[in-house]
């Protein structure tokens, strides 16, 4: 049996917390198997904080992120224009999260346009236009600042070609728009060029973004690994998810050198909030890369293997992919998939 692990949990709102509760009964249910063992932190943060503490990310989960050095977080829904500042883009720059890591692949058996995607985004989580720093010049002209540092750059540019080398990918492409901001997508571009000449084995192209959206919709098995900047790789990401049959699928993990934060790409899709329809997969598989990270390799093929079970079957999918089952029932057939394997 190894070690227990302290996991920070922020199930978040919106489908948050009906798609954690899923996750948190599956990982229980697969480290039982495996021996793997949990101590979770349940925190909120947002408007369902603000409610109970004051704040919208209590101290109390700034210190136990800090302690664990690991997170599992749902959704936490940010206001559109006033009201508070994102929740994720203020824990992410907290403790420097930098790296953005977005795998895109098909489920077997999840029949969409595009077979045969597998492809990484690399986002860049800490600059850009994510800096918040925005003023109202005069009444009439707002201005947000677009920051784009070499530090910023070249450490994405590193952690995409580390993990290209790592997963064995056979190309990085940068995603900017050079032509246009000459002078910040300028530096993010000339920082990528440097970083790829420390890894000549890896085949390295240059597209504009707008160039890149439309060749994602024509021919999206000519990316491998994408690295982009921040607001670019937001867009990117919901599209690639389109691509594989949806938000409800794609996982994500924020990394940096102390701490990681595992979070699915979506948001809290309050339109089904409640409604016991979310799908559960993007967290669950957000949760197998957690386990992954944590060294728990068992726990996480365990999982992967039977919520692939579970589509390949194509009885028991959620509503976004065509099915009819509900969150619940969803679990239920995870958690069986995972018994039927013993
Ligand atoms: P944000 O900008 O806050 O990151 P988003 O662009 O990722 O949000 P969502 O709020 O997640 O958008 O939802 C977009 C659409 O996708 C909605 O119609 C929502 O119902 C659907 N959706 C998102 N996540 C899921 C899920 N896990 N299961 C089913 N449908 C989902």
């Amino acid at each position: 049996m190894s070690e227990t692990h302290r996991i920070t949990l922020i199930p978040g709102d919106g489908i948050g917390p009906e798609v954690t509760d899923a996750v948190v009964e599956i990982l229980e249910a697969a480290g039982k198997r495996e021996g793997a063992s949990f101590d979770w932190h349940r925190f909120d943060a947002g408007a369902d904080a603000f409610a109970k503490t004051g704040e919208y990310v209590p101290k109390a989960l700034y210190e136990s992120i800090e302690q664990n050095r690991v997170a599992l977080k749902g959704p936490v829904t940010t206001p559109i224009g006033g009201g508070f500042s994102s929740i994720n883009v203020t824990l992410r720059k907290k403790f420097d999260l930098y790296a953005n890591f977005r795998p895109v692949k098909n489920l077997p058996g999840l029949e969409t346009k595009y077979p045969g995607i597998d492809l990484i985004i690399v986002r860049e989580n800490t600059e850009d236009l994510y800096a918040g720093l925005e003023v109202m010049v005069v009444p009439g002209v707002a201005q947000s600042l677009k920051i784009i540092t070499e530090k910023g750059s070249t450490r994405i540019a590193k952690f995409a070609f580390e993990a290209a080398r790592k997963y064995r990918r056979k190309k990085v492409h940068s995603v900017h728009k050079a032509n246009i901001m000459k002078i910040s997508d300028g530096l993010f571009l000339d920082c990528c060029r440097t970083v790829a000449k420390g890894y000549p084995e890896i085949p390295y192209a240059e597209h504009i973004v707008d160039n890149t959206c439309m060749q994602l919709v024509m021919n999206p098995w000519q990316y491998d690994v994408i690295v982009t900047e921040n607001l670019y790789g937001d867009i990117l990401s919901d599209l690639c998810s389109g691509l594989i049959g949806g938000l409800g699928l794609v996982p994500g993990a924020n990394l940096g050198t102390e701490c990681a934060i595992f979070e699915a790409v979506h948001g809290s899709a309050p339109d089904i909030a409640g409604k016991g329809l979310a799908n559960p997969t993007a967290l669950l598989q957000s949760a197998v890369l957690m386990l992954r990270h944590i060294d728990e390799a068992a726990t996480a093929d365990a999982i992967q293997m039977a919520l692939e079970a579970v589509y390949a079957e194509g009885k028991s999918l959620t509503r976004d992919v065509g099915g009819s089952t509900g969150t619940g029932a969803f679990k239920d057939a995870v958690l069986a998939a995972l018994e039927g394997a013993k």
